[in-house]
């Protein structure tokens, strides 16, 4: 029996780096006041239909979609800002202040050709702030996203960075594409040539080098700005040159998603190959009323776990998981035994270590020998005399001395 292809069990040996993350992740958004919402990993269809678009990628081809036993069509969570917005409306998560910040982080699915940093179950973390449409909002979201990667020590990332306006200026935007790429219909790509009617944004981030050459002298949306889409895009990019952030201006980043207005970004990093983006966002001031809520305007990013961990550990910026500190070692006798359980209880409640006995009624040298391999910093040996005396033997590994303590000096030792 195999796991699902693109499917990865986490294993002991590599869960270090993922509590490096979540831990960050506590702390980072704690620093900014978000708060943890944690949603089903299941929704009913519908809310990704409606919120992420028909023709989209998502939606169109990669969802986990399946009836139920009661014949509602569900899906298992392909991203999270449909959810949180659906869950924002049923609770009324934006009432008290008008606004509110969360965060969230946990396995998403997705029907893709697995490869590397690219997996049908991953993970994502991402924060939303809901209910501001101010620049200062969208600074407060890519200074989070930015001190997060900081403190990671991802150093080899970009952040890249675009307006997709208002809906009226797109959907201009789109007829203008629409006509410029019909003149060129024969040297679009066949995915391209399918796309055009119903989504043309996406053929400006297509990788197919056909596309690529033609998109390059596409009109701009850049032309196109109305004042306010260039006034709020301006201060966002003024705020970040205040706070020194470095960014490259994209008008190709249009992101895959429907519901995005105003600023997009998204962070890469050249550790990752090709599938280079380590997250990114955007803003989505239409997506409330979508559902059926009020206006509320929002602005929201979501990070890969895999891809943060994979650029971090490409740079060796994961540390060690921390060794065993203490080995208590009991041999031949029921008494030496018996002691060592309790004394390692002891240990453990008194100074808060990490604190290995054996399970396996092996000898002292072996025992020996496993704390040697751990990496363990003190021996404690509680042989048959010593158990007969309440004594312990106390050796250090490091320097090699030992000196015989009362079970009492020991307690005092470590507490
Ligand atoms: P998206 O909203 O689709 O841009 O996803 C945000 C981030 O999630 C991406 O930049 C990736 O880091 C990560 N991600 C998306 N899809 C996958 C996948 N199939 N496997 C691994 N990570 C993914």
């Amino acid at each position: 029996m195999q796991s699902i292809r693109g499917t990865k069990d986490i294993l002991p040996q590599e869960i270090h780096g993922w509590h490096i993350v979540e831990d960050r992740i506590r702390y980072i958004t704690s620093l900014y006041g978000y708060r943890e919402l944690r949603n089903p990993i299941m929704e009913y269809t519908e809310v990704f239909k409606r919120a992420v678009g028909e023709d989209t990628d998502i939606v169109g081809k990669e969802m986990y979609t399946f009836p139920d036993r009661g014949g509602d069509s569900i899906t298992l969570r392909p991203e999270a800002t449909a959810a949180v917005v659906r869950s924002a409306i049923q609770h009324n998560l934006t009432a008290q202040q008008q606004i509110a910040r969360v965060y969230y982080s946990g396995p998403f699915f997705r029907y893709e050709r697995p490869q590397k940093g690219r997996q049908r179950q991953f993970h994502q973390f991402g924060c939303e702030l809901l209910g501001a449409s101010s620049p200062e909002a969208d600074i407060e979201i890519l200074t989070l996203a930015h001190d997060f990667l900081e403190s990671l020590g991802i150093k080899s990332r970009e952040l890249h960075i675009n307006t997709l306006a208002t809906p009226e200026i797109r959907q201009l935007f789109k007829q203008e594409l629409i006509s410029y790429f019909t003149a060129h219909l024969s040297d679009l790509s066949e995915e391209s040539q399918s796309r055009l009617q119903s989504n043309p944004l996406r053929i400006l981030d297509s990788k197919h080098p056909g596309d690529k050459a033609l998109s390059a002298n596409a009109p701009r949306m850049q032309d196109m700005l109305d004042t306010e889409s260039k006034d709020h895009f301006s201060k966002v990019l003024s705020h970040l040159n205040s706070l020194s952030i470095p960014y490259t201006v994209n008008p190709l980043l249009v992101r895959g998603l429907d519901y995005y207005s105003h600023t997009v970004f998204e962070f890469t990093s050249t550790a990752l190959g090709a599938q280079d983006a380590l997250g990114g966002g955007g803003r989505y001031d239409h997506l409330f009323e979508h559902f059926g809520g009020k206006h509320t305007p929002s602005i929201g990013f979501a990070f890969g776990i895999e891809r943060l961990l994979l650029a971090m550990s490409a740079q060796e910026s994961i540390s060690e998981a921390p060794k065993p500190e203490i080995y208590v070692i009991g041999f031949e006798s029921e008494e030496s035994r018996r002691a060592v359980i309790s004394c390692a209880h002891a240990l453990r409640t008194l100074s808060g270590k990490q604190v290995i006995v054996d399970v396996q009624n092996r000898s002292l040298k072996a025992q020996m020998k496993e704390a040697d391999k751990l990496g363990v910093k003190q021996v404690v040996i509680i042989g048959p005399e010593e158990a007969l005396h309440d004594t312990c033997i106390v050796k250090d590994l490091s320097t090699g001395m030992q000196h015989t303590k009362s079970m009492t000096e020991l307690h005092n030792m470590f507490s």
